[in-house]
């Protein structure tokens, strides 16, 4: 399978925080890849790290064969890498319809910006009733589909997604769930970390598990649904 995205020996400090130490990871064309691990476990470093945002002190990041480690954000996200932060990271005095057009603004080639907001918002079906509302009045909810639609309708090859559970009722996730698969069956690859992990094993081809900035297991979600390193890194977290 042809790799997507690389993580080569990368290790990232906050001064003299160690919080990756020689990270490596794959995100294979076509495949869901989720990041697992206790809270403080790297997880979070690891996307600002591959959008820009935060520099590798060591190890290289290609996307596409290409090294990406020395790009800015803005450049990052217009090679098709689109992170959707903890917190959504959606304008919340802008309209529904202004962010959405605003997400289009770096779309690659001859991209119709009308026709990918139209698609993004037939998989947000919710959205279209609040179009002209301002996004900081939308629900918790609402706001975690604006936050995914924006990337959809940016015209991604690779989505990054940082908890989009966070908060939210069982029933809200389990649609923004249920959005994930239909985007990943057509094709598209994500990296994702979800704090459910019985979830983010259903969901993804391939896990990575995280423990203390370092990979310690890697594997098919039914390789480590059991695995010692699972368990070991969630011990005394009371996430698994
Ligand atoms: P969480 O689920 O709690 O977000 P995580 O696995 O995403 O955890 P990170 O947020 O990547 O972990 O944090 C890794 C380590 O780096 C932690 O020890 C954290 O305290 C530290 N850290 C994160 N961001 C910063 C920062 N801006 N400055 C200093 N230290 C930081």
């Amino acid at each position: 399978m042809t790799a997507l995205l690389e993580l080569d020996g990368v290790s990232v400090s906050y001064g003299s925080m160690k919080a990756l130490s020689d990270v490596s990871l794959v995100v294979p064309e076509g495949c869901v890849v989720a990041l697992l691990g206790p809270n403080g476990a790297g997880k979070t470093t690891t996307l600002r790290t591959i959008s820009g945002l935060v520099r590798p002190e060591r190890g290289h990041i290609r996307f596409r064969g290409r090294s990406i480690d020395r790009l800015a954000p803005h450049r990052v996200s217009s090679l098709g890498i689109l992170h959707v932060p903890e917190g959504r990271g959606i304008f919340r005095s802008l309209t529904v319809a202004e962010n959405l057009e605003m997400a289009t603004y770096a779309l690659r080639g001859a991209a119709d910006s009308r026709s990918v907001v139209e698609q993004a918002l037939d998989m947000f079906p919710a959205l279209r009733d609040r179009l002209r509302q301002a996004a900081g009045t939308l629900s918790g909810g609402e706001q975690q589909m604006l936050a995914m639609a924006r990337a959809f309708a940016a015209g991604p090859e690779l989505i990054m997604l940082d908890e989009i559970s966070m908060g939210l009722a069982p029933k809200i996730t389990e649609q923004l769930f249920d959005t994930i698969r239909t985007a990943a069956a057509s094709g598209v690859s994500m990296l994702l970390i979800e704090q459910y992990v019985d979830a983010a094993l259903e969901l993804a081809d391939y896990c990575y598990v995280l423990e203390k900035g370092r990979v310690v297991g890697v594997g098919q979600p039914e390789d480590l649904r059991d695995s010692d390193a699972l368990a070991a890194a969630y011990l005394g977290a009371g996430v698994a």
